[in-house]
């Protein structure tokens, strides 16, 4: 690899789901770009990777380095600071631009890496454009949401201004009120309010939340150009109703599908902050062609005991193998701890993990369907699979992508957020082997080609490169 040019800093959201999708594109700008990439995470996450993948996982190429800035926070001994997203929000809002800033300026001085010449940050790390303005560069916003979850946030402000948000009192989020269908976005028709991102479930109209989100997508707008990680087949309508209003909007996804040809080195720099357990892997390669159904609730998701037992025993009940990956925080208040009995009666069919390398799960032939929490990455990594799912939506845009997978793509299942078991068993066994799942197994499938398509030669390729070519280079 030759000397470079161009200089990229790439800045994510300190969150898992976050941090994924932008070292996949930062190492595309490096191999397919060229660009010298630096690329930031907090000094807390650089912590956790070292400990969860070792030095060498943060051992890129003297083209391709780690710089770290503290994300602002206190430190604690029990809090992850990946899964307060309120917190961090806030903390990183009001404290990180200063520090960044600061790393700029290092860069440019120390002589051995070329001046830096682009900005690729995170959307909901805003702040980066007042660096990006004061110092004369270009910078692309990364949403690592779905479109459609994008623009149900920037739709936010017009969904107050109806009268919908915040909530009248508390009483709005059981008495049916959620249902209420949402009028006056037409690129979301027949929306309810409960398919919504989840932050405008809230009766303080100084809520925190309610106002980042109005203010992260007011400043969309100063960007040079805005990506996402979808493709256009998908997602048409609401990258369309985006574009009319906003920077120029490139939809360059699957991104992991995208990094096909990676020099060997860059391939293997990671970004899991938990250990990965791969053994789960062979477990895949003793079971049938899509007999398993994975269960995976991502990096954030929090939940009740009542509800991890409510899984289990639905799981147990519906007979279908699975995997099931429970972090070690996935209980609130507690250690995730299963009933003997669960365990007893499950041994030899059920799997269990804290971590895993979920993309190659995912791509296993063995895996017949997931029961997800309907985190972005997660579906985009089951749909480019071809792999059918259970919505179990957490927070966030995760409502949003529910409401997709279930009454757009054709090729989800949603589960009462008050989940019961008999519901569980039902509804595994449907997705497993029941008509429904079938039905939405030869969707996912079709999904599976297009995003294939959009990502070998296709619109995402294409838009990638003239997100550098005309955006970070320069050239046109
Ligand atoms: N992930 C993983 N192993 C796991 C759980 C999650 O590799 O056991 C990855 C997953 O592939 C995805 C990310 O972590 O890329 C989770 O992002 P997502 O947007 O689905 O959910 P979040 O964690 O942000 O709620």
């Amino acid at each position: 690899m030759g000397a470079k040019k161009h200089h990229v800093v790439c800045i994510p959201f300190p969150a898992q789901g976050h941090i994924n999708p932008m070292l996949k594109l930062a190492k595309l700008l490096h191999d397919e770009g060229g660009f010298h990439v630096t690329f930031v995470n907090t000094e807390y996450n650089h912590r956790r990777l070292l400990k969860a993948r070792g030095a060498s996982a943060l051992d890129g190429l003297p083209t391709f380095r780690f710089e770290t800035i503290p994300d602002g926070l206190p430190p604690s001994e029990t809090a992850d600071a990946t899964q307060d997203i309120p917190s961090l929000c806030e903390s990183t809002t009001t404290t990180c631009l200063a520090p960044f800033k600061k790393l700029i300026a290092r860069l440019n001085e120390a002589g051995d890496v070329p001046p830096v010449s682009c900005i690729v940050s995170d959307g909901v790390m805003s702040f980066t454009l007042d660096a990006a303005a004061e110092l004369g560069l270009p910078e692309v916003l990364f949403w690592t949401t779905s479109a459609c979850g994008f623009y149900a946030y920037t739709q936010f402000e017009k969904i107050k201004k109806m009268g919908y948000a915040p909530l009248k009192d508390t009483t709005d989020l059981t008495n049916g009120y959620l249902d209420t269908v949402v009028a006056g976005i037409p690129a979301m028709k027949g929306i309810r309010l409960r398919d919504i991102p989840s932050f405008i479930r809230t009766t303080n109209p100084d809520d925190f939340m309610l106002r980042f989100i109005s203010q992260e997508t007011t400043r969309a707008k100063r960007a040079s150009a805005i990506i996402l990680n979808t493709f256009e087949a998908l997602e048409q309508n609401v990258l369309d109703a985006l574009s009319s209003f906003l920077p120029p909007t490139y939809a360059v996804g699957p991104l992991h599908l995208l990094e096909t040809s990676l020099t060997d080195r860059l391939d293997q720099l990671g970004s899991n902050l938990w250990k990965e357990e791969p053994d789960c892997l062979n477990w895949l390669d003793s079971q049938e062609p899509g007999s398993v159904v994975y269960v995976n609730f991502g990096s954030i998701t929090v939940m009740t005991p009542g509800q991890l037992t409510e899984f289990a025993w639905g799981l147990a009940n519906s007979g279908q193998s699975f995997l099931w990956v429970i972090r070690p925080d996935l209980v609130s208040g507690d250690n995730a701890v299963l009933a003997p009995e669960f365990l007893k009666e499950t041994r030899g069919w059920g799997r269990m993990a804290s971590w895993c390398p979920q993309e190659r799960v995912l791509r296993h032939p063995a895996v017949g369907g997931f029961l997800t929490h309907s985190g972005w990455n997660s579906t985009l990594e089951s749909l480019s699979s071809g792999v059918p799912m259970i919505c179990w939506p957490f927070f966030a845009e995760q409502q949003t992508n529910c409401w997709y997978c279930c009454n757009q793509w054709g090729v989800g299942m949603e589960i009462d957020s008050d989940v019961k078991r008999d519901e569980v068993e039902k509804q595994v066994r449907s997705l497993m082997v029941g008509e429904e799942g079938e039905e939405m197994r030869r969707r996912a499938a079709e999904w599976k080609n297009l995003a294939a398509a959009a990502a070998a030669k296709g619109k995402s390729r294409r838009n990638l490169r003239r997100v550098i070519d005309e955006v970070l280079l320069g050239k046109v």
